[in-house]
């Protein structure tokens, strides 16, 4: 599990910032590709290590007794010392549905007193009432609340985010909405990785008309393909929402536009949905409580990352049994995200996803670890840039306030991020934010 080697060029390379004496420092070392099976519990841990970069990416990472032969300094450098602490990669949530207005607290006190999700559904609640709400808001006032959404995430240690749009269900409400991203991204040190989810629900004016609006979401994808609003198209298939004809229509016409593809598959009830992202090449495939044998093994022999949102299972008061050993034990590769979201789960903290993954769903600290670091930089499509610590990765780093990575996932509740760098800066010091 542990290695003492640094990774070094023959030369020493110049650094503007350091990051040195950690008592523990995770380069995430593997690969390539996502890590599954054994690699998934292993962390190339480095202890009393440093890690320096230029310009936003690292350049060399090692043993602090070899450091000086490696580095030098710029004159203007970054020094952080962070000894004998727990240094990881940024933490990558590759599921969120950031940007939205309103909360649905009043929906939460009726589910704790018994009302079904679908109950609420009916009497006009849920999601649709979101899309109201976000319809209704302004991008400035969008722009001020998930700004603020994206202070709390790096306050917890994200520093890479997939935002979804899918509260507009319509084509000026959607854009509306991945327009906040792209400012968002533009405006905040948080680096967000935007997801067009036209086909989140069918909106109230298509209720008796669903093929209508399965053909407006396929509409809507090429303009905004040319305005380059979203990497991902991802498509909410389950019971009650697109079924699986309806979503390999829309996942069809976004490959061929060029989209990367993601899915909301298998959460409800078993459709099939994991089997088509898998046969569609989907990057992910997120949620899987409903997941067959076929899919696992159809996960396990590919590329696509499935993503387990241990948050919102706990949030419904819902607990999948060891659905995460499972598909670890299948070798299929597991990311962890948030699903950040109104209704169904309005936790941020990537940590607190770790800890239920571990206490709920049978992982073990360090396949948490890299479900939200290097596996989860893949379901985001950007692997092998940032969750791990290695040169040329972005010098994206969260210090804990702890000795040993274990505690992380043990300290349920307590937020232990000390300090969180992106692309070389500090962008996040808590005992500074806290005076
Ligand atoms: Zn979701």
């Amino acid at each position: 599990m542990r290695e003492y080697t640094g990774v070094f060029g023959a030369e020493p390379v110049l650094a503007d910032c350091l990051v040195t004496g950690a008592g523990q420092l995770l380069t995430m070392k593997g690969g390539p590709g996502p890590k599954r099976g054994h690699q998934a519990r292993e962390l190339g841990i480095l202890e009393d290590a440093f890690v320096a970069s230029r310009g936003g990416s690292v350049v060399a990472v090692g043993p602090v007794r070899e450091l000086w032969k490696h580095v030098k300094l710029t004159d203007d450098a970054t020094v952080i010392d962070a000894r004998g602490k727990v240094v990881s990669p940024g933490l990558v949530d590759p599921h969120t549905h950031l940007v939205f207005a309103g909360w649905r607290f009043d929906e939460y006190a009726e589910r704790c007193r018994g009302a079904s999700y679908l109950e609420i559904a009916e009497k006009g609640g849920g999601i649709l009432r979101t899309v109201k709400d976000t319809r209704a808001a302004s991008f400035e006032e969008l722009v001020v609340r998930t700004m603020g959404f994206l202070d709390e995430m790096l306050s917890f240690g994200t520093t890479t985010c997939e935002a979804k749009s899918g509260y507009g269900l319509e084509l000026s409400a959607e854009l509306k909405q991945l327009r906040v991203i792209r400012h968002c991204d533009m405006n905040h040190p948080v680096d967000l990785v935007p997801t067009f989810l036209g086909a989140h629900a069918v909106p109230v004016e298509y209720r008796h008309d669903r093929a209508s609006y399965v053909d407006r979401v396929i509409e809507m994808l090429a303009p905004i393909r040319e305005m380059r609003l979203a990497t991902f198209v991802d498509v909410f298939c389950d019971e009650g929402s697109f079924n699986i004809r309806e979503s390999e229509i829309i996942l069809t016409c976004a490959r061929d536009l060029g989209f990367g593809l993601k899915i909301h598959a298998d959460e409800l009830a078993y459709t099939g949905a994991t089997e088509l992202g898998c046969r569609l090449g989907a990057t992910s495939c997120d949620h899987l409580l409903k997941i067959s044998d076929e899919g696992i093994r159809k996960l396990s022999g590919s590329n696509t990352v499935a993503v387990l949102l241990p948050a919102t299972s706990c949030f419904l008061g819902k607990v999948p049994g060891l659905l995460g050993r499972k598909l670890l034990d299948s070798g299929v590769a597991v990311a962890l995200g948030t699903d950040f979201n109104p209704g169904t789960c309005t936790a941020m903290s990537l940590p607190l996803c770790m800890t239920l993954a571990c206490s709920l769903l049978g992982f073990s600290p360090e396949e948490a670890f890299s479900a939200v670091t290097w596996n989860a930089a893949y379901a985001a499509g950007l692997g092998g840039k940032v969750g791990g610590l290695l040169p040329g990765f972005q010098m994206d780093v969260v210090i804990f306030d702890s000795g040993d990575y274990r505690e992380i996932p043990y300290r349920f509740g307590t937020n232990l991020v000390d300090m969180v760098i992106k692309r070389g800066k500090v962008v996040y010091h808590r005992r500074k934010n806290a005076r």
